[in-house]
């Protein structure tokens, strides 16, 4: 982008959001806000931690308590049970205050030394901008791959680029981030809404680490999930495919048909019966509930779309004090 086209934001320095998920990750509470200080106050930003505490069974919540006691800068919003990353992210972006807000993991797999390249790219006047992994050290060569499948498959299918090798690592600056909270959805495929609001956007290049401690909550299923829900979220291609299937397959069917009645009328030969009847009627069988089940996907998904339920709830704020502040939705 030329550098004219690129209006700077702000004329104040800005208060800086980092928005991190906390699911069983009583290990890494300490460690990350250690490094948090020492990186944003290093580069004298004035900056805010909201930690969303996601139903977590170990003792991250008190940790995460014991430290907003500590740090007037720290917020804890403790959802009231698990509702999976994408809804805890949601969360903190609701109760974030910066002109600028950045989401992190919890395990610094996402180190916090970015972040500075990150608050530069903005104060040049990008509203929104991505990190992208440079590798994937921390993963290992299946997830690699399957990883690049579905960035290939999804951006293939969806009207939205979605970025590859971009996580929920980025910077977003208010207006953007007012935007993605406009979007209602209940399902929230965030990679997916982040790349849809646009905004002028930048990208910077990093290494991803390794997990600092605990494990990942994440399985083979969880991915697989969560790439179905990429592609519904965000393209109704499925739904073609059905067609154009249910099209081919009769195109197909005629063309057998007119085989057997000219095989018959002009070399007699008798009509082989059950196998061809078997295996058409199970390929048929098959073909069928395969499409039931695509629109099976969407069906569900407008079903609980049309519920509005919130997308979480919050059991109680902890602001710079140990006893938990009104919640405010
Ligand atoms: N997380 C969460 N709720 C969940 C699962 C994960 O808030 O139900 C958080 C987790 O604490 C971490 C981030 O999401 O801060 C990424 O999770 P993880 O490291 O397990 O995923 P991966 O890095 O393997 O994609
Ligand atoms: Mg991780």
């Amino acid at each position: 982008m030329a550098a004219a086209d690129r209006v700077p934001v702000l004329t104040s320095p800005g208060l800086v959001s980092i928005v991190v998920p906390f699911h069983n990750e009583a290990a890494n509470v300490t460690v990350l806000h250690e490094r948090l200080g020492a990186v944003l106050d290093d580069a004298g930003e004035s900056w805010e931690l909201v930690c969303v505490n996601d139903g977590s069974r170990d003792d991250t919540l008190a940790r995460l308590v014991a430290l907003a006691a500590r740090d007037p800068r720290v917020r804890v919003i403790d959802l009231s049970r698990n509702f999976g990353k994408e809804a805890a992210l949601t969360a903190g972006l609701d109760f974030a205050r910066g002109d600028a807000v950045i989401p992190l993991d919890a395990d610094l797999q996402d180190p916090p030394e970015v972040i500075p390249a990150l608050i530069a790219k903005w104060r040049e006047g990008y509203e929104v901008v991505n990190a992208v992994r440079k590798s994937r050290e921390g993963d290992g060569p299946v997830k690699r791959a399957t990883a690049h499948a579905f960035y290939r498959v999804i951006n293939r299918m969806s009207q939205v680029d979605i970025p590859a090798d971009t996580g929920d690592f980025r910077l977003m600056s208010r207006p953007a981030v007012e935007a993605l909270r406009r979007l209602p959805e209940r399902r929230r495929f965030m990679k997916g809404l982040f790349a849809w609001v646009g905004f002028r956007t930048a990208t910077i290049f990093y290494d991803r680490a390794p997990r600092h401690a605990g494990t990942t909550t994440w399985n083979y299923w969880k991915l697989w999930n969560f790439a179905i829900e990429g592609i519904t979220s965000f393209s109704s291609a499925p739904l073609r495919l059905a067609s154009y299937l249910g099209f081919s397959i009769s195109i197909l069917a005629f063309i057998y048909a007119a085989i057997t009645i000219f095989n018959k009328l002009v070399y007699g030969n008798p009509v082989k019966g059950y196998p061809s009847l078997l295996v058409a009627v199970l390929f048929l069988g098959g073909v069928q509930l395969l499409a039931l089940g695509v629109i099976g996907e969407y069906l569900g998904r407008l079903y609980e779309e049309s519920k509005q339920r919130p997308i979480y709830l919050v059991r109680a704020v902890w602001e710079g004090q140990d006893q938990p502040a009104p919640v405010r939705h």
